[in-house]
């Protein structure tokens, strides 16, 4: 998920690896290291924090040679500590391993390894790479038939790279799910995760593609294969500028961010679904599931985006696992002396885990003796740490202010908990299997409902002048629409507001005029029928209905002015698809007004102050 950089050739390799480690700093990372072949040994020095704090270890540490492998790290498994850092050694310091990904199975891999005698140094899963492929050279094999044979034992993705010191002469890499590419200059190789950290120093990359493994030398480089076929690259021209790079070649990182979303989902669910059992398996939460099971109630407390995930959770929770659930900001939660009973269990959640009103909320539940949960996305970060249990997101660096990608991952976390919940009391097989495969086929359709990109670019340009939009949903899309609002005020600086469609004639429907813009989540559902009559209500008042519909509805063709159709899904994972237009819808609208998506002015990524 975060970055790699590597050199090979007859200059000082330190300083390249820093400078394309710095290239990359912009993805967001929480440690970092490098690794160079010195004579018979490989020298390793890695820092927690900053890109200039290596730099200066480094430099200090007088680290030069001409063959050397640079990380920097986003943590998955572990805290983010310099032990947890890569590059990872294996037993006797001959081998060291950068990767960026997960491996699904580290588990149980793990504890094979440790069985015929090998030790841990660290908490990754990135570890077991180092100590398999060492397994395989103990077999007499060389490095690169060892890392191929290691890599057919591997669940996950990776991107990778392994040094061995008793072939100098080579940097093996490998590819699956994890971008890497190869940049070719004169007597002299680079590699990297990311072509943006390679343009200071050539123009020539070859894009390495899942399955493959290379050999990269000074002068040439082999491809194969993991079933060992040989297979011929060719290096490509690219002309972009460094910006265009850095952001996957969109305009901005929030749109090379919802863009993202097939994959960061998948990352969300990685290693997760449970297929035969039609249930979900999550790690972090396997020492308190069963107190879970015998709680009376559930809170959830949170802040901006992340508390109206809270929101779908409790529909979620309370539809399928019939536990009373409560959903309050955490700022409110904090200072209200909350009331606690010993059988409440209490979810955080936060994209950064920092938040500091979510941090005092956590901290009060735990003063007051409530199991505390955290859904966080940044690994080792302080909700994750101090909560009991917790889940991780998994969605990858967010950089874009207005949270995108870890919002549809905390749905998809929010369910799977529920789902690993209700297996365990009165869901079916039958049902679980049938949700098992919804989310499975998730991230297809999220990549769907992204091809109508333009189709919403072309609804923005025509809303772009309002001055109030209102977002209206139902059941679980009550909460979209607050976040559809949320993400329109957050970047255009609309006023927009999110109610529940019914309580629309409470009040808001007095603001309906021909000038007012109304977006209504109307999928397919058991409320269906009802959105229907609150469509009609908007129009006889003149209002402008803009709907988000399954794609099997033509009857709402009749009744709104613009429909954005999307695949149907399971109930369960209906509002992480129905949040996509609205990112996109918000996204566009913003742009056509000249505004800065990325850095919304007085928002900040990480409210860290009260
Ligand atoms: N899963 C690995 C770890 O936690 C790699 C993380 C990354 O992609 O930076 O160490």
């Amino acid at each position: 998920m975060c970055g790699i950089v590597g050199y090979i050739g007859k200059k000082n390799c330190v300083p390249i690896i820093i400078e394309g480690l710095k290239r990359l700093e912009y993805r967001g990372y929480d440690s970092a290291g490098v690794g160079v072949i010195a004579g018979d040994d490989i020298t390793v020095v890695k820092r927690k924090g900053k890109v200039t704090e290596l730099q200066n270890a480094v430099t200090e540490q007088n680290v030069t040679g001409n063959v050397g492998i640079g990380h920097t790290r986003w943590a998955t498994h572990g805290e983010p500590n310099e032990i947890n850092a890569h590059p990872h050694y294996n037993q006797d310091r001959s081998l060291i391993v950068i990767h960026n990904g997960i491996i699904e199975n580290y588990n149980s891999l793990k504890t094979g390894l440790k069985n015929i005698g090998y030790e841990f140094r660290s908490d990754t899963d990135t570890e077991v790479f180092a100590h398999l492929i060492d397994s395989f050279i103990r077999r007499g094999y060389d490095v690169s038939k060892s890392v191929r044979l290691a890599l057919n034992e591997i669940d996950g993705t990776y991107g990778l790279a392994v040094m061995y010191a008793k072939e100098p002469d080579k940097i093996v890499v490998a590819r699956q799910g994890s971008p890497l590419v190869m940049g070719i200059g004169d007597n002299e190789n680079f590699i990297a995760s990311d072509v943006s950290a390679l343009i200071a120093y050539t123009k020539q990359i070859v894009y390495f593609e899942d399955g493959e493994i290379a050999e990269v030398y000074a002068d040439h480089f082999v491809t194969k294969t993991i079933h060992d076929k040989e297979i011929e690259k060719i290096a490509t021209e690219v002309n972009l500028t460094v910006d265009e790079i850095d952001k996957g070649g969109y305009d901005t990182f929030m749109m090379k961010e919802i863009m993202e979303q097939p994959d960061s989902c998948t990352n969300s669910m990685r290693g997760r679904l449970v297929f035969d059992e039609g249930t979900a398996k999550l790690g972090g939460l396997t020492d308190v599931v069963e107190k879970l099971l015998d709680c009376k109630r559930f809170l959830i407390s949170a802040c901006g985006t992340s508390w109206h995930a809270g929101l779908v959770g409790e529909y979620l929770f309370e539809h399928y696992l019939r536990i009373p659930t409560e959903v309050e900001y955490a700022s409110e939660f904090r200072y209200r002396n909350p009331i606690i009973y010993p059988d409440d269990a209490v979810f955080f959640i936060s994209q950064s885990g920092e938040t500091a009103d979510s941090l005092a909320a956590l901290r009060e539940a735990k003063r007051k003796g409530a199991l505390c949960l955290g859904i966080c996305n940044v690994v080792g970060s302080s909700i994750a740490r101090e909560s009991h249990a917790g889940v991780y997101t998994h969605a990858g660096p967010e950089i874009g202010v207005a949270s995108t990608k870890a919002f549809t991952s905390q749905l998809i976390v929010l369910g799977l908990i529920t789902l690993l919940l209700a297996r365990r009391k009165s869901m079916s097989i039958a049902e679980g299997k049938e949700i098992v495969h919804a989310y499975q086929e998730l991230p297809h359709k999220i990549a769907e409902i992204l091809k109508l990109n333009k189709s919403i670019e072309e609804i923005a340009e025509q809303f772009k002048n309002a001055n109030n939009f209102l977002y209206l949903g139902r059941g679980a899309h009550f909460p979209v629409a607050l976040e559809g609002a949320l993400k329109l005020k957050e970047i255009s600086y609309i006023h927009a507001e999110g109610y529940p469609a019914a309580e629309m004639k409470h009040g808001p429907i007095a603001l309906v005029d021909e000038n007012m813009p109304v977006v209504f989540i109307a999928p397919k559902d058991s409320t269906y029928e009802k959105i229907v009559s609150n469509i009609e209500e908007i129009r006889a008042r003149k209002g402008k209905v803009i709907a988000i519909a399954t794609e099997n509805d033509t009857e709402i063709d009749r009744l709104a002015d613009h429909v954005i159709k999307i695949p149907n899904s399971a109930r369960m994972t209906m509002p992480i698809l129905t949040a996509i237009p609205l990112q996109l819808l918000a996204y566009h609208i913003a742009v056509k007004k000249g505004l800065n998506v990325d850095q919304p002015r007085n928002l900040a990524k990480s409210v860290t102050v009260e």
